[in-house]
C-alpha cells in the first residue's frame, strides 16, 4: 500500500533536496509511514509536511527525518537511542539502519500504540520504554548514536555522558518555538558541534527539557 507515494516522497522530497545516503533513502522507501498514523490521517502520510498523531504530537516532515538520520551516519554496528519516539516511525527507520534501537516516549498512550505499529511494520531489534527520557537511559548506555526527536533548550550533560567515544548525537536545540539542528560528535579529545539549519519541533518535556 502507498508504494508509489513512498517512491515519490523519496524522489521529490528527499533526493532533490540533497539527501544522498542510500541506506537512509532505502529505509524511507521501505518503512510504511502510514502504519504509524491514526486511520483518519493515513492519506496524508506521504505529504511534504509534519502530520499530527494524537495527544498534540506530530511525526516530523519526511525531509527533516531523513536529514537527521543522514547526520547520524548509521550502520549495523550501532546501538541507537531515540528520545521522543512518539508514533514509532523514526524508531522503525532506526531499527533498520542500526543494529539495535531503543525508543523512549513520555506519553503512555503513544508508547502503547507505537509498539503495535512497530509490530505491524515488522521492525525488529527495537524496544520502547515509557518514561521521561530527557536525561537518557543509563541502563542501556552507552549508545553510539542518540537522536532527540523533540526540542531541547540545551543538550543535558547526562546525555553526552551516555554517548560512546566517536558517537554522534543529533538534536533540535533552541526555544519552544524554533530550534537549530545540532550534531555533536564525541571525539577522544572533546566534543565537536556543527549546525544544520532551522527547524520547529514540539518541546521535550521533563528534567532535561522544558517545563510542562
Ligand atoms: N519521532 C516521533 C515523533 C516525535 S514528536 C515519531 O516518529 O513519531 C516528539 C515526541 O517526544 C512526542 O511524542 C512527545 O510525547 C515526546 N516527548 C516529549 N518529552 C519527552 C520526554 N521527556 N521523554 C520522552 N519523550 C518525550
Amino acid at each position: 500500500m502507498f508504494e508509489s507515494e513512498r517512491k515519490q516522497m523519496v524522489e521529490f522530497q528527499l533526493k532533490r533536496r540533497g539527501i544522498s545516503d542510500e541506506k537512509v533513502l532505502n529505509a524511507m522507501y521501505e518503512v510504511p509511514r502510514h502504519v504509524f498514523l491514526p486511520e483518519t490521517t493515513r492519506s496524508m502520510a506521504y505529504g511534504d509536511f509534519a502530520v499530527p498523531i494524537t495527544n498534540n504530537q506530530t511525526i516530523s516532515q519526511p525531509y527533516i527525518v531523513a536529514r537527521m538520520l543522514e547526520l547520524l551516519e548509521l550502520d549495523k554496528s550501532d546501538k541507537a537511542l531515540e528520545i521522543g519516539s512518539g508514533s514509532g516511525y523514526v524508531l522503525a527507520l532506526l531499527s533498520r539502519l542500526a543494529g539495535k534501537a531503543i525508543g523512549i516516549e513520555r506519553i503512555p498512550e503513544l508508547a502503547e500504540k507505537s509498539k503495535k505499529a512497530l509490530r505491524e511494520a515488522k521492525a525488529s531489534n527495537v524496544i520502547v520504554l515509557q518514561e521521561d527520557g530527557s536525561e537518557g537511559k543509563i541502563q542501556y548506555a552507552p549508545y553510539s548514536k542518540i537522536l532527540v526527536s523533540a526540542a531541547l533548550p540545551e543538550v543535558p550533560k547526562k546525555l553526552l555522558d551516555q554517548l560512546k567515544t566517536n558517537g554522534v548525537l543529533v538534536a533540535p536545540v533552541g526555544s519552544r518555538m524554533e530550534q537549530k539542528l545540532v550534531k555533536i560528535v564525541k571525539n577522544p579529545s572533546g566534543f565537536k558541534e556543527t549546525y544544520h539549519g532551522g527547524c520547529a519541533f514540539v518541546p521535550l518535556i521533563g528534567k532535561g527539557g522544558f517545563d510542562l
